[in-house]
């Protein structure tokens, strides 16, 4: 079996085709704002096991639950706090998941075994429209192979999956381009889990105080229990190893030349693309522009895998706004293996 990709601009059956497969019980390729998704009725733990089978993801993983409608969300949690009102009117639709306590119609396959469950509305209008022909909440990961980068567009995801799911629904290409922040609600106090498209300083302008997770910026021991458990895995890694560059940009474009072996690749701002001529180079967008890089990021580590470098360098933004997601992705594909030049 391919995978079908079902357009919606040319077929206009392509959502009924990929809800109804929804509803069979089976997974689809869908694109949202952030990166591509992998959605299965989220209400069908048999049909969640499959988004794992299809990835290879490990089980302790929870999935976040994508809604169309604030309101869906009433049924999927115990309770709504005050924050969680005021930053889903802050910032639904887009790219912000919301841990809360789960209500009993969440499926232990959804949760991972935890007792919360993240809930995010996506603005991507074929997203919305796909939740809304389904009629039900879609579970849905990110569409890659687990390990590799994410997906951020609907080619990339037929690469790592074609044959494994039945259809992916054509989206173009994401425009935030990482994946949704992850902010939990269901602890004392406010808690960054994962850096994303919303940054930390716009959810500390609506709610006041959010605690910053340590795994976000430094490597995780296997033995230590995280909050989110997507944290401790090797995530986002093209083949060759990572080495990330932080600091001055400069500097560290002087830094890499110095240390990079000629057959290495380099993952560079735009200004710097000629100082690497002769290496296999892909830039991530100017220096100041983060919301490029962003969406650039996981098709230049993608790229690097089309190519025989055997060690790939990378500079690296400062962790303002988007920065941080931007930073913290290149990191764990990184396995954290960072040289700061202050
Ligand atoms: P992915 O969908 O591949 O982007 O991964 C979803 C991320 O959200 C993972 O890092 C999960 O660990 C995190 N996540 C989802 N649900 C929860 C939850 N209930 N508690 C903590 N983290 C969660
Ligand atoms: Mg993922």
């Amino acid at each position: 079996m391919n995978t079908q990709l079902l357009n919606p601009d040319k077929d206009e059956k392509a959502y009924e085709k990929a809800a109804e497969y929804i509803l069979q019980g089976q997974v689809v390729g869908m694109p949202t704002e952030t990166v591509y998704g992998l959605a299965a009725n989220a209400l069908n733990g048999e049909a969640v096991k499959k988004i794992f089978i299809a990835k290879g993801r490990p089980q302790d993983n929870p999935l976040i639950v994508h809604i169309a409608d604030i309101k869906q969300m009433d049924k999927l949690v115990s309770y709504i706090p005050e924050n969680a009102k005021k930053l889903a009117n802050a910032f639904w639709p887009g790219p912000l998941t919301i841990i809360l306590p789960k209500s009993e119609c969440i499926p232990i396959e959804v949760s991972a075994g935890l007792d919360t469950v993240g809930i995010r509305f996506p603005s991507h209008k074929v997203a919305q429209k796909l939740i809304e022909t389904a009629g039900v909440p879609l579970a849905a990961p990110s569409a890659n192979l687990s390990g590799r980068p994410s997906t951020t567009t609907a080619q990339h995801v037929i690469e790592d999956l074609n044959g494994k799911i039945p259809a992916v629904l054509e989206g173009g290409a994401c425009t935030v381009g990482v994946e949704s922040t992850v902010i939990s609600l269901a602890g004392n106090k406010p808690r960054l889990l994962r850096p994303g498209g919303i940054s930390l300083e716009q959810l500390r302008d609506i709610i006041g105080e959010v605690e910053v997770d340590r795994a976000i910026k430094e490597k995780i021991g296997d033995d230590v229990r995280v909050s989110a458990p997507g944290m401790k895995y090797r995530h986002y890694a093209p083949k060759a190893p990572v080495t990330v560059v932080c600091g001055d940009a400069d500097k560290t474009a002087n830094y890499i030349k110095q240390n990079a072996k000629s057959n290495a690749g380099v993952l560079c701002f735009k200004e710097y693309i000629d100082i690497f001529n002769g290496y296999k180079c892909f830039e991530m967008g100017s220096k100041n522009d983060v919301s490029s890089q962003a969406k650039r990021i996981f098709d230049a580590l993608r790229a690097f895998d089309e190519t025989d470098v055997n060690e790939i360098w990378s500079q690296c933004p400062s962790d303002e706004g988007l920065g941080l997601a931007v930073a913290n992705r290149l990191k764990k594909a990184a396995g954290f293996h960072v040289i700061n030049l202050g």
